[in-house]
């Protein structure tokens, strides 16, 4: 067989283009952070992990006699003797909420969330981040899950992201941050800023319903992928659904970038983008519209 001749250059060229896509489509997915995870176990050994996608195929309900999902395994750089995940949730995730069929107002639905124990996530946080704003809002806006700065001081969007977003509403569209009502997907900050799991989403998400069906907004509109493959049902790349109407329940939804990941991408094109999704969704808000996507 005639050898093959190798050209280093032209290889390390090759290699060097497919990583390069392969960051521009991280880029497009959002996603930000890695975590190493321990080598996985002999093929026979166990049944393969949940993806922690949050396309939300109804997410099944625990019932009080399935054993717990094993513990994640600890990402490299924490400390080996860091415990072990220990909750137990003694509150049944998927129970009836007291509002079934009628509206709740935000009172109410804060009050049912009480001392929230429904997931991991109260383990490690400072402070419920319930929501804030107008709860006549025609605008909510819903963000993915608190940061440090939201855990400290219990409010949502007031860490960087949080003073980008109230620039892009009071600013970009004109009205006060306080005419619009904030929330995210979940209420308690997930450790090192990661993205949620499915069972804190699951947990959490009938107080965002609830705060939904409480405000009873104009229009809603997601910031970033993980709230807006949660409100559409599927898995979203948002590069390519910002900028156009989908429906929630009847309302219209418009799903944009999240303002960190514009901080993290200050490009012109990111931040025109954001101004005409706000723009359409408060024009939308204002327009004597009958609810839906059209
Ligand atoms: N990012 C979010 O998604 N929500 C916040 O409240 C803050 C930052």
């Amino acid at each position: 067989m005639a050898d093959v001749e190798l050209d280093p250059i032209a290889e390390a060229r090759e290699i060097a283009g497919a990583a390069a896509a392969l960051v521009r489509e991280l880029v497009e997915e959002d996603v930000c952070e890695f975590e190493r995870l321990a080598p996985p176990p002999a093929a026979s050994a166990a049944a393969p992990e949940a993806s922690p996608s949050l396309s939300t195929s109804p997410t099944p309900t625990p019932t009080p006699t399935q054993a717990p999902a094993p513990p994640r395994p600890a990402p490299a750089n924490q400390p080996k003797s860091a415990p072990a995940h220990t909750f137990s949730a003694p509150v049944e995730i998927g129970a009836p909420v007291p509002w079934a069929g009628r509206q709740p107002s935000l009172d109410e639905v804060g009050a049912h969330l009480g001392d929230c124990q429904r997931c991991g996530l109260c383990e490690k946080r400072s402070k419920i981040v319930f929501g804030d704003g107008n709860p006549n809002a025609d605008i909510l806006f819903v963000g993915e899950g608190p940061g440090a700065e939201e855990d400290k001081r219990g409010l949502p969007f007031v860490g960087r992201a949080g003073e980008l977003l109230t620039q892009m509403i009071e600013k970009g569209i004109g009205i006060p941050r306080s005419e619009v009502y904030i929330c995210n997907i979940v209420k308690c900050r997930p450790p090192q800023n990661r993205t949620p799991l499915p069972p804190e989403v699951a947990a959490c998400r009938p107080f965002l319903d609830g705060q939904i069906q409480a405000i009873q907004p104009k229009v809603i509109v997601t910031l970033g992928k993980p709230a807006a493959s949660l409100l559409l049902d599927r898995e979203i790349a948002i590069t390519r659904v910002r900028g156009t109407w989908h429906d929630y329940q009847g309302i219209p939804l418009m799903p944009t970038l999240h303002p960190a990941y514009v901080l993290r991408q200050y490009t012109p094109e990111n931040r025109r983008a954001v101004w005409e999704d706000l723009k359409a969704a408060f024009d939308r808000s204002k327009a004597d519209n009958t609810n839906g996507a059209s």
